[in-house]
């Protein structure tokens, strides 16, 4: 059966010891280290929901091409009811993680996936690029492997291109070819979940200019492949921070990573595209980019739902959802959730059937979305911040709650309007202080604005591509100007 529990995921990451790096230290048990623990538990639980009777139907499907079972992210939707299985998946395990882990397993699988069902951008280009991707999708679908990606050059000099760094290497590049493939070397980010993940995927994010032709690579190999090293960023929470203190800090914290390639050799049979200016500046756009915003769309839906819930929780336990200004703000969330739905609604009711057979929602309206996002989500922590005001900050821990001399008074002055004690509000507090002020809480709203690329220059490429795609069809102006025809030799009062 190709697709794997929680424990077939765990024995993967032990049985393949990587080079994850810390706060200064090597990372050699990655299972039992109290920063990974919780999330690869997190991830694990979804695996398991592939094999729960009560989920399974809804999240996997048989592969036409095997007769096995595989997750539904592996399937190519042909149709309105495949995309919708599709969406029942990533909607399944967004709710599972409150949309707070933007990179599980299904976002880089439904994109593999599309890449290989559009082989022929790659066949344009070379025959054993297309041939390799689809090898690949292969193998990532018949051992559902959890993949991270890394598309962007590290920040150093953005006015310069890759060519033009002070180091011919600061940004991935291709040193050298072999018999057996091709010698990497330099760096790339933000590998979200890159300690925890099977194996990395490079392709190319659009920007190359002539020069760039060796930065030009797309890829995938192990994450165990010797000479790639893996360095964490700060962790949000120590993993010695008990549940009850971080109910959301402690379970969902996705580590992001920059990957430091030292001469990594790439197998030929897992390159997708190498040394085309073209081709690095296509490939995004168009092979698997409409699949994984997609799977953005639902799971930052969901995100948006929960901040809006926990919003109308925290103005309900301390009594202040009836006065007028709390009212607005929580209407005001209530109208962003709705507006994404809708939008999600038209994208998938909207869908078109591409040259190859596959079903991809409509682009316009998933870019739509991923515009709004970004300022909806962090209004949504604002509002949060706003209501829940002082008593965010006030939370005493469990440590006080079992401290027999305090509780009294915690249960006197911590709790909630009529019916809500001490325990109920301090909870819900720590949770929504969680989400909104927590260096947790503030990466979420980081992911939501560049979890996709620079919001800026998105919404500028959107508006030429609309532009490309509708200006011929602005004939309303037309028609406005024809109903008032004047010729410009003619007087204008007549
Ligand atoms: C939490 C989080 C998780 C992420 N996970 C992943 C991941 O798993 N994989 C992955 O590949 N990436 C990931 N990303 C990275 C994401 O793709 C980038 O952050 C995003 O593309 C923006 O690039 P940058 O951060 O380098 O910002 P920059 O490009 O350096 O931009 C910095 C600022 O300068 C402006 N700017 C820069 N260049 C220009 C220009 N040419 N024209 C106009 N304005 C410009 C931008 O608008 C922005 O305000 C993640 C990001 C975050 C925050």
């Amino acid at each position: 059966m190709a697709i794997r529990t929680g424990k077939d995921y765990m024995d993967g990451l032990k049985s393949r010891p990587r080079e994850v790096w810390l706060e200064g230290r090597r990372v050699t048990d990655i299972v039992n280290e109290p920063n990974f623990r919780q999330p690869i538990k997190e991830i694990a639980r979804l695996y398991d929901m592939q094999h729960d009777p009560k989920h399974q139907d809804k999240i996997t499907g048989i592969c036409e091409e095997t007769g096995e079972r595989v997750s539904n992210a592996f399937i190519v939707p042909k149709s309105y009811e495949d995309l919708m299985k599709r969406r029942a998946l990533y909607e399944t395990w967004a709710e599972a993680t409150f949309g707070l882990m933007g990179r599980s397993p299904d976002f880089l699988n439904v994109t593999v996936t599309s890449m290989a069902s559009n082989y022929k951008f790659f066949e344009k280009y070379n025959a054993s690029w297309a041939e390799n991707i689809v090898n690949y999708y292969k193998h990532v679908r018949d051992n559902d492997l959890f993949l991270t990606h890394a598309l962007i050059n590290p920040q150093n000099d953005r006015s310069k291109a890759a060519h033009e760094q002070k180091d011919m290497f600061t940004h991935l590049g291709a040193v050298e070819e072999t018999s057996e493939g091709i010698i990497v070397r330099g760096a790339k980010m933000l590998a979200t979940f890159a300690p925890i993940t099977d194996e990395v995927i490079i392709y190319p994010f659009p920007g190359f200019k002539p020069g760039d032709e060796r930065y030009v690579l797309s890829f995938a190999i192990p994450i165990d492949t010797p000479g790639l090293r893996i360095v964490c960023r700060e962790p949000v929470q120590s993993g010695k921070r008990p549940i009850f203190d971080h109910p959301l800090a402690s379970r969902f914290e996705e580590m992001d990573a920059v990957l430091v390639f030292n001469d990594v050799l790439v197998p030929w049979n897992r390159i997708f595209a190498y040394n085309n200016l073209e081709a690095g500046n296509t490939v995004y756009a168009q092979t698997g980019l409409s699949q994984n915003t997609h799977q953005n769309g639902v799971r930052g839906l969901t995100k948006l739902r929960f901040a809006q819930q926990v919003a109308s929780r925290v103005a309900d336990a301390i009594g202040v959802d009836g006065f007028l200004n709390v009212q607005t703000q929580l209407g005001e969330l209530v109208q962003s959730v709705e507006t994404i739905r809708a939008l999600l609604r038209t994208a998938e009711n909207e869908y078109a059937i591409n040259e190859n057979g596959e079903a991809v929602p409509s682009f316009t309206s998933l870019e739509t979305i991923r515009g709004i996002l970004p300022k909806a989500y962090p209004r949504a922590i604002e509002i949060i911040q706003t209501i829940g005001a002082g008593g965010l900050l006030l939370s005493p821990t469990g440590y006080d709650f079992e401290n027999t001399e305090l509780r009294e008074d915690i249960d006197k002055y911590y709790g909630g309007r009529e019916g809500v004690d001490a325990y109920d509000r301090v909870r819900l507090f720590k949770l929504a202080w969680d989400l909104s002020g927590e260096a947790f809480g503030q990466r979420l709203v980081q992911y939501e604005r560049y979890y996709s690329g620079d919001p800026v220059r998105k919404l500028g490429m959107f508006y030429s591509n609309y532009k490309k795609k509708h200006f011929d069809s602005l004939t309303m102006v037309d028609r406005a100007l024809e109903q008032n025809e004047t010729k410009k030799n003619v007087s204008l009062n007549k």
